[in-house]
C-alpha cells in the first residue's frame, strides 16, 4: 500500500513538474490566439475608438494576471489621442543587472494603401500580422517570464500610433517617439521591437539601423537563432527600416527591430488577416527572444559605458 501511495505521489509530482515546465516555455499557438482576439475587436485605428479601447483593455487585463506594475501613458499628437502601455516584470537578480525592453506597436494602419484594389485603399487593415503579431508575442512572453522570472527585469511596452506614416503627412512611430521624450530617464540595457512576426513565410534579416547602432544585440540574437536552428532568422543584411526602434537608437539606447523583410505580400493591404499567420513562425521568434532574455548578462555580453 505504501509503495502504491509513493508511486502515485511520484507520478503526481512528475505530472505537476511537466505541467509547470511546459507552461514556462513560449507557446506559438497561445500567441496566435492573442492575434485572433485583437482582430476580433476590429481595426485598431483612430477612427475606431471602440476597437482601440477594447484592445488596450485586453492587453492590460492579460498583463494584470502577471504583474501589478502597469501604467498607461496617454498623449495627444496633431489632434490624435494615443496611449502607450508599459508593464514590468521584475528580474530575480539581487544585483542590478540592468533591464531589457520588449516593444511592439498595438495600433493598425487606417488605410490599406498598398492594396491592388483601389476600393480597399481607403479602408483600414485588419492588422493580424502588422500590429497584432508583435503584441501577441509580447503577451505570451510576459506569461512565460511571470512563471519563470529571468535575472534581468523586463519591460513590455506597447506603442500606439506607429502606423500613421504618410497619412495626412503624419510620421511613423508617433507613440514610440512620445515614449522616449516623456521618459528621458528610462535607459534599458537593450531592447527588441517585434513587428510583423507571424507570417507563414516569415523572414527576418538583419535590419540595417539595428545592425550598425546595436550590433552586439543583433549578433547575440542571431547566435541564439543559429543554435536553435531557426529558419525564420536570415543571416543576411536587410534594409534601413523606419520603425519604433529608431526613437530609441537616436537617444543612444540599443533597441533593435525584428521585422519581416522583404515585406510580405499582404503588407498594408486588406489581406493582412489571421489566416496568413503561423504558430510555428511565432514559436521560432518567441523561443529566440525568450532565450536572449533568460541568458542575458550585460556584463558579459555588452559594454555600454
Ligand atoms: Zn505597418
Amino acid at each position: 500500500m505504501k509503495k502504491i501511495l509513493t508511486g502515485m505521489l511520484i507520478t503526481a509530482c512528475a505530472l505537476w513538474a511537466t505541467t509547470i515546465f511546459a507552461q514556462a516555455t513560449f507557446d506559438g499557438e497561445r500567441a496566435l490566439a492573442h492575434i485572433v482576439s485583437q482582430v476580433s475587436f476590429g481595426p485598431r485605428e483612430p477612427d475606431n475608438p471602440d476597437a482601440k479601447q477594447k484592445t488596450i483593455s485586453y492587453i492590460e487585463q492579460e498583463l494584470a494576471r502577471f504583474t501589478k506594475r502597469i501604467t498607461i501613458q496617454r498623449f495627444n499628437y496633431a489632434g490624435l489621442s494615443g496611449a502607450n502601455l508599459w508593464a514590468t516584470i521584475n528580474g530575480t537578480s539581487a544585483t542590478d543587472s540592468g533591464r531589457i525592453m520588449l516593444g511592439a506597436h498595438w495600433d493598425t494602419r487606417p488605410q490599406a494603401d498598398k492594396d491592388r484594389d483601389h476600393e480597399q485603399r481607403k479602408k483600414p487593415i485588419s492588422g493580424a500580422n502588422d500590429g497584432g503579431s508583435g503584441v501577441a508575442a509580447l503577451l505570451e512572453l510576459a506569461r512565460v517570464f511571470a512563471l519563470a522570472p529571468p535575472p534581468v527585469t523586463v519591460d513590455f511596452v506597447f506603442f500606439d500610433l506607429e502606423d500613421m506614416g504618410h497619412i495626412d503627412d503624419l510620421p511613423y512611430s508617433i507613440g514610440a517617439s512620445e515614449f522616449v521624450a516623456k521618459n528621458p530617464s528610462y535607459r534599458p540595457s537593450a531592447g527588441i521591437i517585434l513587428d510583423m512576426v507571424c507570417a507563414d513565410n516569415l523572414s527576418i534579416p538583419r535590419e540595417v539601423y539595428s545592425q550598425s547602432l546595436a550590433g552586439e544585440v543583433m549578433d547575440t540574437i542571431w547566435t541564439i537563432a543559429k543554435q536553435q536552428n531557426s529558419t525564420v532568422f536570415k543571416d543576411s543584411p536587410g534594409i534601413r527600416i523606419i520603425d519604433d526602434h529608431l526613437a530609441f537608437l537616436r537617444a543612444g539606447i540599443k533597441v533593435v527591430d525584428l521585422i519581416h523583410y522583404p515585406f510580405p505580400d499582404h503588407w498594408h493591404t486588406s489581406a493582412d488577416t489571421v489566416d496568413k499567420c503561423s504558430g510555428d513562425s511565432l514559436q521560432q521568434v518567441g523561443d529566440v527572444v525568450q532565450q536572449f532574455i533568460a541568458t542575458y548578462n550585460p556584463k558579459e555580453l555588452f559594454d555600454y559605458d
